[in-house]
């Protein structure tokens, strides 16, 4: 193999590469981008590589969820702070019923590019470039706005440093102590029957809380009751982008990606030879890789070798994304194989991108799908005797109606009141907090 350098990637086959229409344009702004602070810390990417590593060994449980892609329309303080919310009363469902550490990634402050299965799209007789993400192009049809333009990845980038000063400030400055559980729900989530289910976990938590400051131990003098490690994560989709922001950990020495503390590569881009997996080998932050319907053990086991040559526990975060169908017929050959060779890693449930079909004209994803999914993850788990480790998700703390199903019973007629995306549908608060009760239930069995 080429010995790994930052720009190694450059000489490889890509997938999914916009066609700039200006070069020199895009070397500018790639130029000016290495030249701007890091949004993460090397220090921070190694922590949470530790807490994975606690989730490899089956001690603790991953959360990762966020939108499908970030929006330069919706960057706004109160849809970051709604996301907030949904995730930290989802953690607290699985960390209380799973009685389980929870490790919390959001797809969130740089998950701006979106792969996409063709690379132009047909609206009668107007064929224009794919709409990839708006670190990339706009989505409206038109010549003009879907003409990929660098420049958004300077925006791109200050929306991801601006949202995750708040991320930083809600984890750390007191909104997400423990003390605030209450205050999380939102109004539209209250009277629901998911709603009445938390607030009863709610109120245990805090008489717990009341016991603890009873006998001395308050959130003054104890810091895992008043603040909670949040992290960012996208995936590393644009890799000049990616390249840019690439630094050397002065401590270490090491390259580390600073637009995130850990990215993946998605399901189209996992070729073994490939710039994708080329570029990410080289940086030590912990790493998803998406394993979707046309992955063989084989050659699963090739790319951990690629990716985690050294084996580290932590490294290395197996996203599986079959289908409520498949899953069960192939996931049980891939975790044999992981666990015969030795290969620490963290399996972790997309229950999300197999599972996209069409209602009533719009995609969207059946919840009853969705949680047959995760539950035939942890069967196949308990059956092979390895850890269920975690779900990926796509969510929003928007009262969306993307997702048909869930205890309030969205149905395809439905889904045109409120449905915002435009990438692929989320679950809105209740399916979200829905699933996380399923969740808390499947981890206690
Ligand atoms: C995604 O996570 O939004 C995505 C495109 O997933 P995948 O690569 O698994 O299709
Ligand atoms: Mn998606």
């Amino acid at each position: 193999m080429t010995k790994w350098s930052l720009k190694s990637w450059r000489e490889k086959p890509i997938q999914q590469v916009p066609s700039y229409p200006d070069a020199d344009a895009l070397r500018a702004v790639e130029a000016q981008l290495s030249s701007f602070p890091p949004l993460v810390f090397a220090g921070e990417a190694r922590k949470l590589k530790k807490q994975l590593a606690s989730v490899a060994a089956g001690e603790a449980f991953l959360l990762q969820g966020g939108d499908c892609a970030e929006s330069f329309l919706e960057h706004g303080a109160d849809n970051i702070r709604d996301f907030f919310r949904v995730f930290l009363q989802m953690s607290v469902v699985l960390t209380y019923a799973g009685s389980q550490p929870v490790v919390k990634v959001g797809r969130v402050a740089g998950q701006f590019a979106k792969p996409r299965s063709s690379d132009f799209e047909t609206q009668g007789d107007v064929t224009l470039p794919s709409y990839r993400g708006d670190i990339i192009n706009d989505n409206s049809f038109d010549a003009a706005a879907r003409t990929p333009d660098p420049r958004r990845q300077t925006m791109a980038y200050r929306q991801s440093a601006a949202t995750l000063n708040l991320l930083r400030a809600f984890a750390q400055g007191g909104y997400a102590s423990l003390e605030n559980v209450h205050s999380w729900m939102l109004g539209f989530v209250s009277d629901s029957p998911q709603g009445a289910k938390y607030e009863s976990l709610a109120q245990r938590i805090t008489e717990t809380m009341d016991f603890m400051k009873a006998i001395g131990i308050t959130s003054d003098t104890n810091h895992a009751l008043r603040e909670t490690d949040f992290y960012t994560s996208h995936e590393a989709l644009l890799l000049g982008y990616e390249e840019a922001l690439t630094r050397v950990d002065s401590t270490s020495g090491d390259w580390y990606a600073t637009s995130g503390h850990m990215i993946w590569i998605g399901d189209r881009t996992r070729q073994l030879d490939h710039a994708h997996v080329e570029y990410c080998r080289g940086i030590k932050n912990p790493l998803g890789l998406k394993c979707g319907p046309s992955i063989t053990a084989d050659g699963l086991l090739k790319l951990i070798d690629r990716l985690n040559p050294e084996n580290e526990p932590g490294r290395l975060t197996l996203i599986a994304r079959f289908g409520s169908d498949k899953v069960g017929d192939q996931l049980p050959d891939l975790v044999r194989a992981v666990k015969a060779e030795g290969r620490s890693v963290v399996w972790s449930c997309d229950p999300m991108h197999g599972n996209t079909i069409t209602a009533a004209g719009y995609k969207t994803r059946p919840f009853e799908r969705i949680l047959k999914e995760v539950q035939t993850f942890f069967e196949v788990h308990r059956a092979e005797g390895t850890h269920p480790g975690g779900i990926h998700i796509e969510m929003t703390g928007k009262n969306v109606t993307e997702c048909t199903g869930g205890a309030r019973a969205i149905t395809a007629e439905e889904l045109q009141d409120r449905y915002h995306t435009h990438c692929d549908p989320r679950l809105n608060a209740d399916q979200a907090i829905e699933l996380a009760f399923l969740v808390s239930d499947l981890l206690r069995k």
